[in-house]
């Protein structure tokens, strides 16, 4: 796999092998019709989870909370959940090792990539999220070559490519003893930490390491901050508010593939973790997670974590979860049943096409963010190439600023919007 001219990674082989065709391949791609879908591969998994719901899924029990014991929720980017169930599972033996996200320190062209972890420091090392393009092939091949019982941590589609890999191959389904979900609400280019170096005058070159959420308990934690840490030892800081791209939802270098997801909370990992994103969580900077959990296993070892203090967690019911990813489920329910509608030859989803229904401005919402995803790649592209930040930058100021006019009637635009759109049609 390779980063691309926009930066998003792509296979790389030879011609021939991109003609052919293989039934394993269409079996195993998460996005392939001839693959099990995640109904099939859930009640497969989980036939005895209690719960179920369409949007999160089978599942035994929901949480909102965080890690109480030890600095994982001063050091994750929600409330440390992640991290904490990582190192809780090496330390209580029911893994050797975890598959996760981490930063590269060797001069590679990628500043994020899967690594394989066999400590709880090196666990810790890891935390946080890392919006940027990874893949999977090295540690899966690490897997199959090192006996051993590993966790896999990874969003919604990387859970379900595992699953069904571990379908075709008995080795590794006897190695990936558990899978952590992330929720999802889309995949950024690599194009994203440059452009957020650029707004920070900065080159690409400059950057040693990022965290696209530095932490702050005194502000809300829905105020993203991105930190860039120099190569020359010092870091720079700058709001997503203050940045050009920087409204999450608006699609800047979302991958395309996210046009056809409608899994948001990892349906077929064990558990899944994402932002408790309701308040009073959202404007509490510590960071809050909501849980969902599906092996017994893994329920077990929360339930008994939470009677020891170690973590903070309170029942909740589907309903909330779905709350808490409200903007998510709109533009993978009801969005992608227009997107659908509207797809030439549009890959069979469990959403069915429908494009009626969808009040107008909501159609101009969904329309424009597939537009702002799709210019984001060309325009930093052509501006990355003639070296004009600034062509990237007023193109994606208009954008923003058409955007947050459209969605959340802002500036003049907005009230202008607002004046043209007849009652009943908002
Ligand atoms: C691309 C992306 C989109 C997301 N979108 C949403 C969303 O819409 N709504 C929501 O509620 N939550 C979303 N999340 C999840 C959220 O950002 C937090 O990761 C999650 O709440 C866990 O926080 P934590 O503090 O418990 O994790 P931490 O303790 O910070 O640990 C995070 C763990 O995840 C691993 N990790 C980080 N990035 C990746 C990655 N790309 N692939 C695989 N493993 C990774 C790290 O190595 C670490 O082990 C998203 C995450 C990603 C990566
Ligand atoms: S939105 Fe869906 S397709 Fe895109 S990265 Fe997340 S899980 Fe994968």
């Amino acid at each position: 796999m390779r980063l691309d001219a926009y930066g998003q990674l792509r296979p790389s082989g030879p011609r021939g092998w991109y003609a052919r065709r293989t039934e394993a391949f269409a079996r195993t791609c998460p996005f392939s019709a001839a693959a099990l879908n995640e109904d099939l591969l859930a009640a497969a998994l989980f036939p005895a989870a209690p719960r179920r719901d369409a949007r999160i899924g089978r599942h035994i029990a929901a949480y909102v909370g965080w890690a109480a014991a030890g600095d994982f929720r001063a050091a994750g980017s929600s409330g440390g959940l992640v991290s904490w169930a990582a190192a809780a599972l090496l330390q209580e033996g029911l893994v050797d090792a975890v598959a996760h996200v981490g930063g590269t320190d060797d001069g590679a062209d990628k500043l994020f990539r899967y690594q394989i972890s066999r400590s709880v420091d090196e666990v810790r090392r890891a935390a946080k999220s890392r919006y940027y393009p990874v893949e999977l092939s090295g540690v899966l091949q690490e897997i199959r070559a090192v006996p051993g019982r590993y966790a896999v941590i990874g969003v919604p589609c990387f859970i379900k490519a595992v699953r069904l890999a571990c379908a075709e191959d008995p080795l590794l389904r006897g190695r990936v003893a558990f899978t952590l979900g992330l929720f999802c609400g889309h995949m950024k280019s690599a194009r994203m930490a440059e452009s957020h170096a650029w707004q920070m005058g900065l080159r690409a070159a400059d950057i040693a390491s990022i965290d696209f959420r530095a932490k702050d308990p005194a502000r809300p934690a829905n105020w993203y901050t991105t930190r860039i840490g120099l190569r020359d030892g010092g870091e720079r800081r700058r709001d997503w508010w203050h940045m050009a791209d920087g409204d999450w939802g608006a699609g800047f270098f979302q991958a395309s593939a996210c046009d056809a997801c409608d899994d948001v909370v990892a349906e077929t990992a064990d558990v899944s973790f994402g932002d408790a994103w309701v308040e009073p969580y959202a404007s509490d900077g510590r960071g809050t997670n909501v849980v969902v959990v599906r092996s017994p296993q893994i329920a077990e070892l929360l339930e008994r974590a939470a009677a020891a203090a170690a973590l903070a967690l309170s029942p909740v019911d589907a309903e909330f979860v779905v709350r808490t990813q409200a903007a998510g489920f709109r533009q993978r329910r009801e969005g992608l049943a227009l997107r659908l509608a509207h797809w030439r030859a549009a890959p069979r989803k469990r959403v069915a096409p429908a494009a009626r229904g969808v009040p107008p401005r909501r159609q101009a919402i969904y329309g424009l963010r597939c537009a702002i995803a799709r210019w984001s790649h060309r325009v930093f592209w052509l501006a990355r190439r003639l070296r004009c930040p600034w062509l990237y930058l007023s193109w994606a100021r208009a954008a923003l600023r058409t955007y947050q006019a459209l969605t959340y009637s802002r500036g003049r635009l907005g009230a202008a919007i607002d004046r043209l759109a007849k009652p009943g049609q908002a």
